[in-house]
This record gives structure tokens, sequence and C-alpha cells, in this order.
């Protein structure tokens, strides 16, 4: 587990901090409480609340004692999201922009993929399920690239008068995206195998922590300043997270 990652200085009250875990960064939100607390949110990532004044060393040692916890948790969301049931053969079902679609493998030199009539077609040198798999991924990942930059800047507008926020897209297992607190934006390339409505939501909801680096109800008044229906759209988030 590595530590601490802060964006002003250990003491300052309103201090921005992240703990990590792993691949989670989760944030610290301070408020005026007494005790710690480790929260999961419905978007399925977790959120440290704890009393303004705490030292981050206490905090950090209390996320150190629910570390079993965070990985059992991790591990639950990996295995109820159905990662492990997808598939990979030949006529598997994969989700794209909310719809299904069968796998129409093929063998070939070349890495190839196009997406129609009911079928991802899928050009791999070796049909196994770990090379269909990263074939497969290359496929979201140009489908990010392509689409989502457009969401981003669209809802961006929306919101904020600024620059565009650094974008990247990953596969991850445990997150639809992040922002970091330096500003940039990552978001899971998995995110291509939700409905749109379902897409803008995690894209609004990380454009919105550029703001709020929390889930306090500044945030959310935020979020349902453009999307008043979001949680309608976070619920229609059931395709897999991860690979
Ligand atoms: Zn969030």
């Amino acid at each position: 587990m590595s530590l601490l990652k802060t964006a002003q200085p250990l003491f300052a009250e309103e201090v921005l901090v992240e703990l990590e875990v792993g691949e989670l960064r989760i944030p610290v939100q301070r408020q005026s409480r007494k005790t710690v607390a480790l929260h999961v949110l419905r978007d399925g990532s977790f959120e440290i609340r704890a009393p303004n004044r705490l030292p981050l060393g206490v905090i950090r040692s209390f996320v150190h004692s629910r570390r079993d916890w965070l990985q059992e948790r991790l591990d639950s969301l990996e295995a109820g999201e159905g990662a492990l049931a997808l598939q990979y053969h030949d006529g598997a079902i994969h989700h794209f922009l909310g719809e299904p679609y069968k796998l129409k493998l093929m063998a070939a030199t070349r890495w190839f993929a196009s997406v129609g009539d009911g079928e991802i077609r899928l050009a791999t040198n070796k049909i196994d399920e770990l090379s269909v798999c990263k074939a497969l991924q290359k496929f979201y990942l140009r489908e990010a690239e392509i689409r989502l930059p457009e969401r981003v800047a669209f809802w961006h507008r929306r919101l904020f008068n600024r620059d565009l926020p650094e974008l990247k897209f990953r596969a991850m297992r445990s997150r639809w995206g992040s922002c970091a607190s330096h500003g940039g934006i990552t978001l899971n390339i998995s995110l291509l195998r939700a409905p749109l409505p379902a897409i803008d939501y995690v894209v609004v909801h990380e454009l919105c922590h550029l703001q709020h680096f929390d889930h306090s109800p500044a945030f959310h008044a935020l979020v349902g300043s453009v999307l008043p229906d979001w949680k309608g759209r976070a619920e229609l988030l059931t395709v897999p997270c991860g690979f």
C-alpha cells in the first residue's frame, strides 16, 4: 500500500488529500465530526470522512487497519459486477453503447475490429482467451479515444469556463473514472459498454470533481445542475467494469 498524496501542506485546514491503497485513491473529506469512517459510495468508489483537525497519520493508520475489508470490497465488486462472467469465445456477448453484440472472431496477422449488425468483429493473430481479451480491450480503447473526448468537451463547456483537463483512458477493475488532485481525468474504457446517458453521467461526475474533490452536497448540486436525472443514469451502469 502506498501512502499519501497531498495537494497542499499537511497542516492547512482545507487540505485536499488522497490516500493511495493499491490502485485505489481514496479522497479524504474533512468534516466537523468526531470519528473517522470509510464509506462506499453508490458508484462503488470509496471516501474517508474524518474530523477536521485529526492528524493524517491517524487517518492513515485507520485505513491500514481496514485494508483487508477494502480488499474484500474490491474483490466482491469485481466478482459482483460480472467481470468473471465475461467470456472471450466466438459468439460470446459483449456490450457496446448499451447494446449486446456477438463476438465474431477471425485469425489474422494484424489486429482489426469493427462493430455493426449485432456483431463485434475482431481479428487477432491468436484466438485464445488472453489474446481475444487484449484485442477487445484495444477495440474499447479505440472507441473511447474516438467518442469520449467530445463528451468531455461538451460537458466541460456546460460546467466551466476554463481549459480542458488532461484526459486519459485505461482499463480499470473497480472504477468507472477518476479525477486526480492535479486535475487530470481518467476514464475506464469499459464505459463504452454502457449506454450514452450513463457514460455522460460518469463524465459529468469526474468533471465536477475538478470543482469539489469529495461527494459533498455541493458536489451533487453541481452534478445535478447539468444532469438533474443523474441518479437514474447511474443506475444504468450495470455492465461489467473490468475485463
Ligand atoms: Zn466521485
